[in-house]
């Protein structure tokens, strides 16, 4: 990764970042609609594609290195586009490297343990990028919204009078933190959807027949506590972005924007962590030549010792060759 690129991938998300220990206001210091500086579908979609090219070589590396993991958690509002970003930042990289973990509402199983239980058991393991959809921040958004979620965790004691959501924050971060010293790191996006786009895109999932299943009268009704999220995400962001793990709130009114930023800040952390791939050892280099020299005895009358080596050496005289033709077809251009 050339440092110009890394930069200017630095410089695109940084307005995105809630910095740690400051204090944001949802509604005032982020747009929905903001357009990260890409005027311009055509040229988004095109950035978007390298990014998810970088993202498969990142990823295939972070898999081979096998020391690092990552996870990502996504928080958006209903019809905030998270399955569609899931889809387009996911679509270049390797499923046997990448899980998503969808949250919903707690099992009476899940219900039965400490909040963060149903979260710990569905980490990524080192080489591995996790999306959570809906996160450990569902704990202290919708369970926040609608105290009723709360009763259900049967806490000891009046959790609601003795500072429940500050506790959280504080575990939350703790155990972030945790993660994070033990080599797994926290990306965290919010997409930030404005009241009129989601109003739109309910009304298109229902317009749309292909898309009728897609709709919920519950995400409706929903819809009527949209204050009390928005204070509710403010009061998550300024508490919960940390050094170690910041969020980042990404605007989501438009989806080809939001898959971009999506992109840009996993890129932005997987850079970071510059996985490598693992370096052969002298010894194992050696093992390695003597299984290559068994193999070429193998053989079979007229076929190359090495077939692959054989292929390599053709495909380069190719290209020497029409390397050649090409210089000699521009000169008679020229000419
Ligand atoms: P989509 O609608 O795009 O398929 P979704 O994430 O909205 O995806 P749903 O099954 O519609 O999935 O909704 C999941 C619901 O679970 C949301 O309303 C969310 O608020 C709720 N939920 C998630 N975590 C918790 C929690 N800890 N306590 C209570 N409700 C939760
Ligand atoms: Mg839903």
């Amino acid at each position: 990764m050339t440092d110009v690129r890394a930069g200017r991938i630095e410089s695109f998300i940084k307005p995105l970042r809630v910095v740690p220990g400051g204090q944001v206001n949802l509604a005032e210091d982020f747009a929905p609609g903001h357009g990260v500086g890409v005027a311009k579908k055509a040229d988004g979609v095109e950035l978007l594609q390298l990014g998810i090219e970088l993202l498969d070589e990142y990823q295939r590396r972070l898999a081979a290195e096998q020391t690092r993991g990552v996870l990502v958690c996504l928080q958006a509002l209903d019809a905030g586009g998270k399955d569609g970003t899931i889809r387009h930042v996911m679509s270049g990289m390797s499923p046997q490297g990448v899980r998503v973990a969808n949250f919903k509402v707690p099992s009476a199983e899940e219900l039965d343990h400490d909040y963060l239980w149903r979260y710990a058991r569905r980490l990524p393991r080192r080489g591995e990028i996790v999306i959570f959809n809906r996160s450990h921040y569902e704990e202290v958004l919708v369970v926040r919204v609608h105290p009723e979620n709360l009763a259900r965790q049967r806490l000891p004691g009046p959790a609601e009078d003795s500072g429940v959501w500050k506790r959280r924050y504080r575990e939350i971060n703790a155990w972030e933190r945790y993660l994070s010293d033990n080599g797994f790191t926290i990306v965290k996006l919010f997409l930030n959807l404005s009241k009129e786009e989601q109003r739109t895109r309910f009304l298109r999932r229902i317009d749309v027949p292909e898309r009728n299943w897609k709709f919920s009268a519950a995400d409706v009704r929903e819809r009527a506590y949209w204050d009390d999220y928005q204070r509710a995400f403010s009061h998550m962001l300024n508490a919960t972005s940390t050094r170690w793990a910041p969020w980042y709130v990404v605007p989501a009114d438009h989806k080809w924007r939001a898959r971009l930023c999506a992109a840009a800040v996993l890129a932005h952390a997987l850079i970071d962590i510059d996985p490598r791939y693992p370096q052969t050892s002298a010894p194992a280099r050696r093992d390695l030549a003597k299984a290559k020299k068994d193999l070429e005895k193998e053989a079979p009358r007229g076929a190359p010792a090495d077939p692959y080596e054989a292929s390599l050496a053709d495909r380069n005289r190719k290209r020497t060759k029409k390397g050649g033709q090409g210089k000699r077809k521009q000169g008679s251009v020229q000419s």
